[in-house]
């Protein structure tokens, strides 16, 4: 008999695991699929040679196809070539970074602003970097993913607060005893649309002496006069400790910032993992996001349109019977258990419309959905197909 390679079936075993949970995941309507789109952003994108109107995009103002940001990034990517080659605290760093850095400070009215790679690394850096053992994280339980992750790797003692409740939150910040207090929420909540109270936060971590961190990764470009997010609109930009917003929505990138103090930026540099340990965002896109913020600051039009939009498919959806607020550019339509929500999405699918089901655990057990993303990019004539598609499917809200 052959001698058995101890070798051979080493490329096996995580194999059989991943079958395993692949069928598991299978049975409960939970695994995920990948499907490239052809261009990939805009109003319109084709998959496999037909066209849907793309209702499943964060491209809020449809800046991830304007020609001027589009020319930012060729002019830097001429000028910087592709990548940065290393950490920006190695030899990533490029003037390109700080001049978009200096820019967003200006946008967000804050004494400094750091650039991350992501979103998720932002939150995932930043938390762990303000607090560890010994110190208390309250996070608002519909909080995004890299949020709660920040808060585990943070090691600090999280406590998750009922969804938006100041008065929940107040309660468990003077019962848990802490060295240092952070609260983190999102301001648009993303998978709801919903805006967190935070005033009514501010007064709470106030109150107990605790930090105020926002996510304003669906505000940013959405909300506020300027387009700065709930922040701005309520009036509270110097008044919350972080305000985290990315690059990736509303100004049609990738890459995200947190604007703050001079103090807390210079410790983020020496202290969030994700900064230090990860190569710098290209130089391409931090000309294309520069470019972005101009747009977003100088062409009020864009955001109008978005409103127009939200507006009246927020109408739209109230006279199906459907419940819908014009408060953001995410449109919930909650369906229940995973398989209504992606037969609902591939019935939309049939009729023209890409428009993603939304599962656990993006979402709670019982609450999977369709989730409409508005831009500014859709004509009122994608909007009306819409709510038409909607109409004759005869959707109706779980309870
Ligand atoms: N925060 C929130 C609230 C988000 O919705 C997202 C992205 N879905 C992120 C952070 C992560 O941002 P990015 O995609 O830039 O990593």
């Amino acid at each position: 008999m052959d001698a058995k390679d101890p070798l051979a079936e080493a490329e096996g075993v995580a194999t059989a695991w991943a079958r395993e949970d692949l069928a598991e995941l299978a049975s409960r309507g939970l695994r995920r699929f990948l499907e490239p789109l052809d261009p990939a952003q805009g109003a319109l994108v084709r998959i496999g040679g037909e066209t849907f109107i793309n209702f499943s995009s964060n491209d809020y103002l449809g800046l991830a196809s304007s020609p001027t940001v589009r020319a930012a990034a060729q002019a830097a990517l001429e000028h910087y070539g592709v990548g940065t080659g290393a950490s920006r605290v190695v030899t990533g760093d490029t003037p390109a970074h700080q001049s978009l850095e200096a820019r967003l400070a200006a946008f967000e009215r804050a004494e400094a602003v750091l650039l991350f790679n992501t979103g998720f690394a932002a939150n995932t850096g930043i938390i762990p970097a303000l607090v560890g053992s010994g110190d208390a994280v309250f996070s608002d339980a519909l909080n995004h993913a890299s949020i709660i992750d920040g808060c585990r790797l943070s090691r600090a003692r999280t406590v998750v607060y009922p969804h938006a409740d100041p008065e929940a939150l107040a309660q468990v910040l003077a019962e848990t005893p802490a060295r240092r207090k952070l609260v983190v929420t999102d301001t648009v909540f993303s998978m709801d649309g919903d805006h967190a109270p935070l005033r009514e936060l501010l007064a709470a971590c106030r109150e107990h002496g605790a930090a105020l961190m926002v996510d304003e990764a669906h505000a940013t470009g959405v909300l506020g006069a300027r387009g700065a997010g709930l922040c701005e609109e309520l009036g509270l930009e110097s008044q919350v400790d972080l305000r985290m917003g990315t690059l990736s929505k509303a100004f049609g990138g990738m890459g995200a910032y947190v604007a703050t103090s001079r103090a807390v930026v210079d410790l983020l540099i020496s202290r969030a993992r994700p900064f230090i340990f990860s190569t710098a965002l290209p130089a391409a896109l931090c000309a294309a996001a520069e470019a972005a913020v101009d747009a977003v600051e100088s062409d009020v039009h864009l955001r109008e349109r978005l409103w127009r939009n939200i507006r009246r498919f927020a109408q739209g959806l109230r006279a199906l019977g459907l419940p819908a607020e014009p408060r953001s550019a995410i449109f919930p339509v909650i369906l229940g258990e995973p398989e209504r929500a992606l037969d609902a999405a591939r019935r939309c699918r049939d009729r023209g419309l890409l428009v993603k089901a939304i599962r656990p655990p993006t979402v709670p057990e019982g609450t999977s959905r369709l989730r409409f993303c508005l831009s500014a990019a859709h004509t009122e004539g994608h909007i009306d197909l819409a709510l038409e598609v909607l109409r004759k499917m005869g959707v109706r809200h779980a309870e």
